[in-house]
């Protein structure tokens, strides 16, 4: 059975190796076909296809696009695009844009709870400055001793209700779907098990995701629970939906798991690599 993870980020977005790095990983990790799924942004998708070629990985484009759906956020992965399209390449700049802005709110809330030069902190940790997000927040709160992991940080700070979360928009649903389908990719929902969805707006969610030309739901991921799996396999079974498996690796230091390391897909699923000539 081929072992494929289609779900990873590098320091080109929020992880900690670069994409070349990733590439090494992935190999020696016995994974056979690698995807590379930075969010909103496609700059590390030529280094990651050069080193995997190099190395005898099959490598897959990728992308994790940030929505907001029903006022929510909600992750839309894109899997065999073409980076150099212009749709998603202008779309992904847009979705970007709002970063920085963001990023000085969350500082700012951060100060007014005790904790200054967030914004100066945070960026010092991400490599594309384009890219500034919460998980670079999240490492300068632990370098500032404010807690004692990255993972601790986001049960206190930068959440809902806690300090440092700013609300933002992100793109539309339609938008993600169309974009990545332009692109000539498959969209696939992202870790249906994090979002805080009802079983009425998940439903609601997939099914306009399936009206606009979505594909795919991630089953086996590093960012469910593994009693979850089950859970989900059954919801792409029952939706018609291509199933797929991704660790969601950030690095070393941070991920729960580790590049081609997860569970196979349950048996019958149809998995969204299905019909790749592999
Ligand atoms: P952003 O796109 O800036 O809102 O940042 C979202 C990123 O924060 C996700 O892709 C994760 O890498 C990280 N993140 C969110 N929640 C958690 C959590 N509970 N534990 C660890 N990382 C998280
Ligand atoms: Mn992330
Ligand atoms: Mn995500
Ligand atoms: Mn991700």
């Amino acid at each position: 059975m081929l072992n494929v993870d289609l779900h990873c980020h590098s320091n080109v977005s929020d992880g900690t190796l670069s994409p070349s790095a990733l590439a090494a990983r992935a190999r020696a990790n016995e994974v056979d076909v690698w995807a590379l799924t930075d969010h909103d942004e496609l700059g590390g998708i030529a280094e990651a296809r050069e080193a995997a070629g190099d190395l005898g990985v099959r490598f897959i484009a990728g992308v994790e696009i940030s929505i907001t759906w029903a006022g929510k956020t909600v992750h839309i992965v894109g899997l065999g695009i073409d980076e150099n399209h212009p749709d998603l390449r202008e779309g992904l700049a847009s979705v970007r844009g709002g970063r920085e802005a963001r990023g000085r709110d969350i500082a700012a809330q951060l100060a007014a709870a005790g904790i200054p030069g967030a914004f100066e902190g945070a960026m010092k940790f991400a490599d594309n400055p384009e890219l500034l997000g919460r998980t670079h927040f999240a490492r300068f709160l632990v370098e500032a001793g404010v807690r004692n992991t990255v993972s601790e940080v986001f049960q206190s700070y930068l959440i809902e209700g806690k300090p440092g979360f700013v609300p933002h928009r992100w793109a539309t649903l339609e938008q993600s779907v169309r974009w990545i389908r332009s692109a000539g990719g498959r969209a696939v929902i992202a870790h249906p098990g994090r979002y805080s969805f009802d079983d009425m707006q998940l439903g609601a969610l997939i099914d306009q995701f399936r009206s606009l030309g979505g594909e795919g739901i991630e089953v086996v991921t590093g960012s469910h629970a593994p009693h979850q799996y089950a859970e989900y396999a059954s919801l792409a079974l029952k939706n018609g939906l291509l199933a797929s498996r991704g660790s969601d690796f950030h690095g070393p230091e941070e991920s729960r798991a580790d590049l081609g390391s997860l569970p196979h897909l349950p048996a019958g699923l149809t998995p969204v690599w299905h019909d790749w000539a592999l």
